[in-house]
């Protein structure tokens, strides 16, 4: 029988953050379950050329650090915070499961699933009997990355298919390689073969949608990136005549950028590239639009609209998992069920180390929901509106709440902590811009929702 306050279901990023929380702001007790051997979620499954989308200076939990706060000084993240790789962040995990153990108030109980009946199960088929006050849904974000399962189309036996873990055991081993997906780890995939000296006239790229892009430069955890890209993203905001206004400007400042300057981008997805990026993916030229794969054979890429040529010596990479599926957003507290989810947009393990806080201010779930609510991952291009609508609502709602204030002053997970906490450092003329900044963020709460309902 195994007995705990709380019972985190998934050691990937959110359950350790969440679990984090816990442990250094109580005295709680805590078993995690996960049906994978270790701690680290979609980590331990990513190709093996992945790297953390956003600086390790804000990854990971709380209390420990993930990597030395450098700067990258070669690559394409050149003059930027440093990224952790797969392996840096699947060790990084077993470093912090370690130090949960050390607690002697956590037992981590792997290759265990938790069915929706309540029950525990283990791998090897025993059912284990546990005792708890609270259920952590951590697992409710849905992770997939392809290799966690087969092409999302119908693959005839001798066409080369393969996931983007494969690639650098098949490098050279074709003449041309196809890309399918329009997300982030396709982009992965085509920098990799452009970095290892695969020509650009030899890829060829299906995606079904274009994107609107981050630039990395702008989620740096420095006044002049993030300070002033937030600025800049609230000045559009202010000044939009209408949604399609409000992009132009966006991209304008910079806040946003795409591939393809003529062409109007149908999803936002949060996806990071670094500019250095974006010109090297420029350099695909083949590239064809507005289509999915649905099958390949021998000879032929059978699209929702029309077809390409196949042969064996294509090697086709799908790149097509939903990486973080736009799902629905529930209530994070209720009774003796806390669901993890985004409380800013696309910050989750910001938001699970938070939610894990506020569990332990207050026992009614009221309060925490008011404080907490929940920003679904966005998909299409309005949703970026929405996520930053109710990521800036949270916002204000927190900096009214003197508890949260002061644990998002020297959290590590909050990027806009490090530009807050050195506000003496300020210049004048930046510390007014961060006090404007900020009043921008609760005066464009209305201007989103008209600019939302109008779309
Ligand atoms: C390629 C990629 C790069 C990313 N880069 C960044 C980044 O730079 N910065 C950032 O903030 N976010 C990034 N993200 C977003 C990502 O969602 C988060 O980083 C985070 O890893 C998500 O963790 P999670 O715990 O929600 O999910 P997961 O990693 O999927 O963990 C869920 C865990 O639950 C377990 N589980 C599931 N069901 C059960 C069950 N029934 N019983 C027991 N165990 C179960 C699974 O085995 C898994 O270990 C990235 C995502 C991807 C795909």
């Amino acid at each position: 029988m195994l007995k705990a306050d709380y019972l985190v279901i998934g050691a990937g990023a959110m359950g350790m953050a969440f679990a984090d929380s816990i442990i250094h702001n109580t005295q709680s007790t805590l078993i995690i379950v996960d049906k994978n051997n270790g701690p680290g979620g979609h980590w331990n499954v990513a190709y093996p050329y992945v790297r953390l989308h956003q600086p390790s200076a804000f990854y990971g939990v709380n209390s420990k650090e993930l990597g030395s706060n450098r700067v990258d000084l070669t690559g394409y993240n050149k003059g930027l915070f440093e990224l952790a790789s797969k392996h840096q962040i699947v060790s990084y995990y077993e470093q912090v499961m370690t130090e949960f153990l050390d607690s002697n108030r956590v037992q981590f109980v792997p290759m265990t699933e938790f069915h929706e009946d309540g029950t525990l199960k283990s791998k090897s088929g025993s059912l284990i009997n546990y005792e708890t006050t609270k259920v952590v849904d951590a697992t409710y974000m849905n992770v997939s990355v392809p290799s966690m399962g087969p092409p999302p189309f119908k693959i005839d036996g001798k066409s080369r298919v393969i996931a983007p873990n494969e690639l650098p055991k098949e490098l050279g081993s074709a003449q041309t390689y196809t890309i399918i997906g329009g997300g982030k780890t396709a982009f992965d995939a085509i920098l990799f073969l452009l970095q290892f000296g695969i020509s650009p006239s030899a890829i060829q790229w299906i995606m079904p949608r274009d994107s609107w892009l981050l630039d990395r430069a702008n989620i740096q955890p420095i006044m002049e990136s993030l300070g002033m890209s937030m600025f800049h993203q609230n000045a559009s905001i202010a000044e939009a005549k209408d949604l399609q206004d409000l992009f132009l400007l966006l991209e304008e400042s910079g806040s946003l950028m795409r591939l393809d300057k003529t062409i109007s981008p149908t999803m936002y997805r949060c996806a990071t590239v670094t500019k250095t990026e974006l010109e090297e993916l420029r350099k695909i030229e083949k590239i064809t639009r507005g289509s999915r794969v649905t099958s390949i054979t021998e000879n032929e890429i059978k699209l929702t609209h029309g077809s390409l040529p196949n042969d064996d010596q294509n090697l086709n990479i799908y790149c097509t998992s939903d990486g973080l599926a736009k799902r629905p957003t529930k209530a994070i507290f209720d009774k003796e069920r806390i669901t993890l989810q985004s409380v800013r947009t696309c910050q989750q393990v910001f938001s699970a180390a938070l939610i894990g806080y506020v569990e332990t201010l207050y026992e009614e779930d009221d309060e925490k929901n008011r404080l907490l609510k929940p920003v679904p991952h966005p998909d299409e291009t309005n949703d970026w509106l929405v996520s930053n609508q109710q990521s800036g609502e949270n916002a204000i709602n927190w900096s009214q709440n003197e508890a949260i204030t002061t644990w998002l002053a020297s959290n590590r997970l909050d990027p806009t902590s490090s530009m807050t906490t050195s506000r003496e450092t300020f210049s004048e003329e930046q510390a007014a811009r961060m006090v404007e900044i900020f009043q921008r963020v609760a005066e464009n709460g209305p201007r989103l929702r008209a600019l939302i309902a109008n779309s």
